[in-house]
């Protein structure tokens, strides 16, 4: 059924902490009945931070010019790929600027071929490359690719408008959503929260957008201000109190709203508090993005202040991981893919329907 607004702006405004507990506990019941309390891993990569976009709020944004920019490579990629293999993660993500150079294009699809190879299939392999064309979705799903994130980033167009040039178009970037369900993916969008200008209306109307949109995935996070970006002068006034609140609640009525859709606790949680990532679990996200991109690189991507793990080595982050999600009562899927279950049910719902028009 769909969610109505009303009651998710009452759930989205709760405050007090008896209040927000009981909230997350809500959240928790569902996410137990509809997918359960293992956490899946995907190991993120992070493998360049050169961009062609230039997003107001975002550290790595072309215009900011005080980036070392890289591009880690296809050897050491693969190398990033086997050590999740080793810790048993059932999955990878490959995240960077947006690029539709190419040589580019080639350098993913070499690589989503090459992890599909190395792992005889095992790794599952989730993109977040940006707005790309048809074909070149096409040609990285069929070389192996099934989950693609693609954040709307706001689902109010005046807001979408405010945050970027007017050459980053929102109708431009739906449409790539449509494109990825298009070819097959498992289908992630989200959002940031405590955007500059940003009501509880429009993220009640974010999560009925999710919902139309029939997303699996979300990866939402608290927008946190970056120096280098025209919304530094936001960083004096920041509060990681409220932000982490704001962030926890929208997890949490998502939940409660779709119920088994996957939801990622992200690292943006953790940037703000040292248990965010646990936070975000409580409050009824599945799916967790541990680093594995070489430390080297990690100082050069940021793309908002404060990013935690920064000389952090995917050794000593596994071996804390499984500390902090044992001590909140909740298991890992190792060596699964921990695909959305809303995809299947999607899927199949699709195929009765075609069973039933034949
Ligand atoms: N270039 C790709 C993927 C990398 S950016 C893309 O834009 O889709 C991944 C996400 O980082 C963005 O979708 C955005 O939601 C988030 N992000 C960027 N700047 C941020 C900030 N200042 N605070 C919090 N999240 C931010
Ligand atoms: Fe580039 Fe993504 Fe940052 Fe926008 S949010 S500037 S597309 S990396």
């Amino acid at each position: 059924m769909r969610p109505d607004k009303k009651d998710l702006i009452e759930l989205l405004s709760t405050r007090g902490e008896e209040n927000l507990a009981a909230l997350y506990k809500k959240a928790y019941e569902i996410k137990k009945k509809y997918v359960g309390t293992s956490v899946y891993l995907r190991g993120l990569i992070e493998l360049s931070n050169i961009c062609s976009k230039n997003c107001y709020y975002c550290g790595i944004r072309s215009g900011n010019k005080e980036v070392n920019r890289y591009q880690i490579s296809l050897e050491e990629a693969i190398e990033e790929a086997k050590l999740c293999l080793d810790f048993h993660y059932g999955s990878i993500v490959i995240q960077a600027g947006e690029r539709e150079d190419k040589p580019w294009i080639e350098f993913i699809t070499k690589l989503v071929k090459s992890v599909k190879e190395l792992s005889d299939n095992q790794l599952g392999i989730t993109l977040s490359l940006g707005e790309q064309e048809l074909d070149v979705y096409q040609q990285w799903f069929e070389a192996g690719a099934h989950r693609y994130l693609l954040r709307i980033e706001t689902s109010n167009r005046k807001l979408y408008q405010d945050l970027h040039p007017a050459d980053h178009n929102f109708e431009h970037r739906l449409n790539c959503l449509h494109l990825l369900r298009q070819c097959g993916y498992q289908v992630g969008t989200g959002v940031m929260t405590g955007l500059p200008g940003q009501t509880i209306e429009d993220l009640a109307n974010d999560i009925l957008f999710f919902y139309d949109e029939n997303i699996d995935m979300l990866g939402m996070g608290p927008f946190i201000p970056h120096h280098n970006t025209p919304f530094k002068y936001l960083i004096d006034s920041f509060n990681p109190i409220e932000s982490l609140n704001m962030g926890l609640k929208m997890i949490a009525v998502c939940r409660i709203a779709l119920k088994d859709v996957n939801i990622a606790s992200t690292t943006a949680l953790q940037a703000i508090h040292p248990e965010g990532r646990e936070l975000g679990l409580k409050a009824g996200a599945n799916v967790l993005m541990p680093n594995i991109t070489d430390t080297k690189y990690r100082a050069g991507y940021q793309l908002y202040e404060g990013k935690p793990g920064l000389n952090e080595t995917a050794i000593q982050f596994q071996n804390e991981l499984e500390k902090h999600i044992y001590a909140i009562g909740e298991t890992i899927g190792y060596d699964q893919w921990g695909d959305s279950k809303h995809f299947f049910k999607r899927i199949n719902k699709r195929k009765s329907e075609a069973n039933t028009e034949n």
